[in-house]
């Protein structure tokens, strides 16, 4: 038996999601240990799509321009007909940044990139995963956790406060617990491969067959690699050759074409599509996150970006109740995300549609910038709004600027592990300091400036109005000036 240890949160898994979470507790010194089964990363490109919403995220957490970096903008689908002749279109929606909306398209990144490129800024925290440390057991009391973790040299055990199942869609920690996972499978079988070939220029996503499930084929360039990912439809029984010889048939057997030839291949995989949704996603001390708590179509490139997002949004809770919060505000992790991973089923299982029809467009919904938490517990307006943003929405960008003369965004006012409160033409004086809470006001007297109005704008403020954001981005109240005082007891409920 090797030695025990004793953590605030042991975190099971250290795929995108976990190393999210860990990012998150690392920058509030919250202890944890990262525990991932496998004994080197994963090296597939399976989730690739990066929306604009964790682009966002991604900027709060300092990593987005090591990101852009590690990735690059999706090329256009270039859609093959019959006779070899082809038609071009842009793959998303590229819109053009708004003041309030700096990132409007998708960034194309291979997943291990992305997961390389967090366990970086991981280290940079001083945190890291311990790769080789399996899972095996777990049991709760009111008190705390303990983990029963397999590794090579033995078993160990973690005592923890927290633990967070964030071990994919076949979830050891979901098992454990016996939390359902219903919803169906999708009667659709895919293999998706990365592979180095030739014969295929790297300036377009390739698309041939579209809308015929026997015979569609993909072939879209790996930015920051030398290779491309193959996503291809294939018979639900049976055995898949994912030899190189197998997909170059493959590929030849569906293009017709005999000028694409496979080198090697890097990662591949036959998966069953699925769409389900964990009953709960909390067990007392346990939380599910990620895959953990629902699987998804890849259309419209949502699994990660969804999961990504709930370790944005239970990281800064988690951190808060060890530090000294209310353990209710736990309870608010359920109630925000599983209705968000519950349309997103909806919205992926609508697109794996039209894709069998050949229809692959997209729109504004697959970049997560309108998702929300109006209807949650922690959304607060005194007195309630009847249009403009509501309590709850993303907190918007704006370009402002700092009474020192400097021009920044409100993004970078957001930007850390605190709390910010917006006031506008309002006396400061009318807030009191506190542990965690950024003041910023605008007006006379105030330190930022609103010079092109775009943060009136976008946050639909008038004189006396006071806007808290979450530490994860999100509109915690509005308020006006003659409620101020209603602050005190969102900030210190019952
Ligand atoms: C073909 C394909 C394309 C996709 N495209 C997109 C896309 O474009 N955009 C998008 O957002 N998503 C996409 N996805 C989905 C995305 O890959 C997943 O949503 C994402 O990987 C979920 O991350 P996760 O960290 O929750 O789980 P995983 O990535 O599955 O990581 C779980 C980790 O837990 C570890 N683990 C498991 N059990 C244990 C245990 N008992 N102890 C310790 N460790 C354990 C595993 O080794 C693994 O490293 C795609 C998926 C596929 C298959």
């Amino acid at each position: 038996m090797l030695e025990d240890t004793t953590v605030d949160v042991v975190i099971s898994g250290a795929g995108a999601t976990g190393v999210t979470l860990a990012i998150e507790l690392a920058r509030r010194g919250v202890s944890f240990c990262l525990l991932d089964k496998l004994e080197v990363p994963f090296g597939g490109s399976r989730g690739k799509g990066i929306q604009p919403r964790t682009l966002e995220i991604f900027e709060d957490l300092g990593i987005v321009d090591r990101m852009m970096l590690a990735g690059g903008p999706y090329p256009p689908q270039r859609e093959y007909r019959d006779d070899g002749s082809y038609a071009e279109s842009a793959a998303e929606a590229n819109e053009a940044p708004t003041p309030s909306e700096p990132y409007r398209s998708p960034l194309l990144v291979p997943q291990f990139l992305t997961e390389s490129v967090m366990r970086e800024r991981l280290a940079e925290l001083g945190g890291r995963v311990e790769f080789g440390c399996e899972l095996a057991g777990l049991k709760q009391d009111e008190d705390g956790v303990l983990a029963r973790v397999a590794t090579q040299r033995g078993e160990r055990t973690i005592q923890a406060r927290f633990l967070v199942g964030a071990d994919g869609g076949r979830s050891f920690v979901r098992n454990a617990l016996q939390i359902g996972f219903p919803g169906k499978t999708l009667a659709v079988r895919a293999v998706v491969a990365d592979v180095f070939l030739t014969g295929l220029d790297r300036n377009a996503w390739h698309r041939f067959n579209e809308g015929s499930m026997e015979r569609q084929l993909a072939l879209c360039p790996l930015v920051g690699t030398e290779m491309f990912q193959i996503q291809a439809p294939v018979p639900l029984e049976g055995d898949v050759d994912l030899s190189a010889t197998g997909l170059a048939a493959m590929i030849r057997a569906r293009t017709g074409r005999n000028d694409i030839h496979i080198e090697s291949v890097s990662w591949a995989s036959a998966y069953n599509m699925n769409a389900r949704l964990a009953d709960r996603y909390r067990d007392g001390r346990v939380f599910l996150v990620g895959d953990a708590a629902h699987t998804h179509p890849p259309t419209g490139g949502q699994g990660l970006n969804t999961s990504v997002q709930d370790a944005y949004n239970l990281g800064w809770k988690l951190a808060a109740v060890i530090d000294g919060a209310p353990v209710a505000l736990l309870d608010s992790y359920e109630e925000e995300r599983r209705p968000v991973a519950a349309s997103m089923l909806g919205l992926t299982t609508r697109l794996l549609d039209a894709m069998k029809r050949g229809d692959n467009r997209r729109g504004r919904e697959v970049q997560q910038l309108d998702i929300g938490y109006p209807e949650s517990s922690l959304a607060m307006e005194c007195p309630e709004r009847s249009s403009g943003l509501r309590a709850g929405e993303r907190a918007p960008d704006a370009p402002i600027r700092l009474i020192s003369g400097h021009s920044t965004r409100v993004f970078n006012l957001l930007k850390g592990t605190h709390w910010t409160l917006f006031g506008y033409d309002v006396s400061r004086d009318r807030v009191a300091p506190r542990a965690g809470l950024h003041i910023h006001t605008f007006g006379a007297r105030g330190d930022v400036i609103d010079d092109g109005g775009h943060f009136r704008d976008a946050y639909a403020v008038g004189t006396g109005d006071w806007i808290l954001v979450r530490p994860d981005g999100y509109i915690g109240a509005i308020v006006a000036n003659e409620h101020v005082k209603s602050l005190e007891t969102y900030f210190q409920p019952g």
